[in-house]
């Protein structure tokens, strides 16, 4: 499954957060991939469709989709000079998809900052430097192997040579590689190089309590959106203390204690999405008397690979997928008027799925 890993300096709300995740976890009874990895907290995806389907299907049970993040700790300045725990903290961002950085944006005299000041843009760019320092050690390691297989005019290794030249450019002058910009082609080489500053990275503002309801006093935040612009990446403000309160309450009590504070969904919910939507993943939906249930999925996958997601045979015997877009099932009320309508599709093994396509998916055995 593809994961988001959760880094930040000490003493910024990681842990709470990461608490908060977990506790929210474990309310989710319906995974029974419950994991034993304590690093690794799995949420649900929160879903207004799915209550919406569940309404008009009235099935004997409803299924969210499962989303997985991960904690890394042990991010201290010259972790990429191997300090601290700094090879370690590197080798599990290269196994994450997404990075969630979270950056203290609250004061709070009695939690010190480790740095004796709090200066989010400081503190985002010391992880961020980190990371830029180990991605330009591994292009320099491998540009003199290509100069020479470049000097015999071997095409691939002078292509290769050229973007490594581009992106080492980019490096030196602080830029992470998810901020440069590529043809097509290129891009799709940059992938193979799994450079940790080419992870998507989402920034988690962790503001105070109090402050959740009126942002536009809080200059960390400002200062840290500003940031995040630059590079073409997102903000998600939460209050972790807030987080972890909530994650235990259900539907009704959360939905009072937000109101409370003045604000429409939780920071954790918004980071799920984000961090989902962040990895190009996407929700089906199967829709039955038994059950109705949100499948994540990525984008660009087919009709088959789809159906393999639910079970390997469904995938090999795959015939065709019996799809109706949620809008248009709404909007009729029901299958059997979406199907008079003539919004079901009968498609066939190269459709490409969409999110919020509500389908049945007709196999051999
Ligand atoms: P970590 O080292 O990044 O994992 O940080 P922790 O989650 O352990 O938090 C460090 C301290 O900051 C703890 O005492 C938390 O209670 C406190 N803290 C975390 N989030 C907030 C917040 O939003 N507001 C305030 N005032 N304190 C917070």
């Amino acid at each position: 499954a593809l994961t988001a890993g959760i880094v930040g300096l000490p003493n910024v709300g990681k842990s709470t957060l990461f608490n908060a995740i977990t506790k929210a976890g474990a309310l989710a009874a319906n995974y029974p991939f419950a994991t034993i990895d304590p690093n690794v907290g799995i949420v649900e995806v929160p879903d207004e469709r799915l209550n919406v389907l569940t309404k008009m299907v009235e099935p004997k049970k409803t299924v969210p989709t499962a989303f997985e993040f991960t904690d890394i700790a042990g991010i201290v300045k010259g972790a990429s000079k191997g300090e601290g725990l700094g090879n370690k903290f590197l080798a599990h961002i290269r196994e994450v998809d997404a990075i969630c950085q979270v950056v203290r944006a609250f004061d709070d005299e009695n939690v010190t900052h480790v740095s004796g000041k709090v200066d989010p843009i400081d503190d985002i760019e010391i992880i961020n430097m980190e990371l830029i320092f180990a991605d330009l050690e591994s292009v320099e390691k491998r540009i003199p192997r290509l100069e020479k297989m470049a000097k015999q005019k071997d095409k691939d290794s002078m292509a290769e040579l050229e973007l490594l030249s581009k992106i080492k450019e980019g490096l030196e002058n602080d830029r992470p590689v998810r901020a440069l910009e590529f043809t097509a082609e290129e891009a799709k080489q940059v992938k193979n190089l799994h450079l940790l500053t080419q992870k998507p990275m989402l920034y988690v503002a962790n503001v105070a309590e109090d402050e959740l309801g009126n942002l536009e006093q809080n200059e960390y935040l400002k200062s840290i959106e500003a940031y995040a612009e630059k590079e073409g990446s997102e903000v998600i403000v939460i209050s972790a203390k807030v987080e972890e309160e909530i994650a235990v309450l259900d539907e009704d009590e959360k939905e009072m204690f937000l109101e409370d504070l003045g604000i429409e969904e939780s920071g954790l919910d918004k980071l799920i999405k984000a961090a989902y939507n962040l990895l190009g993943l996407a929700t089906y939906f199967t829709a039955g008397v038994e059950e109705v249930r949100a499948w994540t999925f990525r984008e660009g996958m087919s009709a088959p690979e789809c159906a393999g997601i639910i079970h390997t045979d469904f995938q090999k015997g795959f015939i065709r997928a019996e799809t109706v877009s949620y809008d248009d099932l709404v909007e009729n009320g029901n299958m059997g008027k979406a199907k008079e309508a003539g919004k079901v599709r009968l498609e066939g093994k190269d459709y490409l799925m969409k999110d919020g396509d509500v389908v049945h998916f007709r196999f051999n055995v």
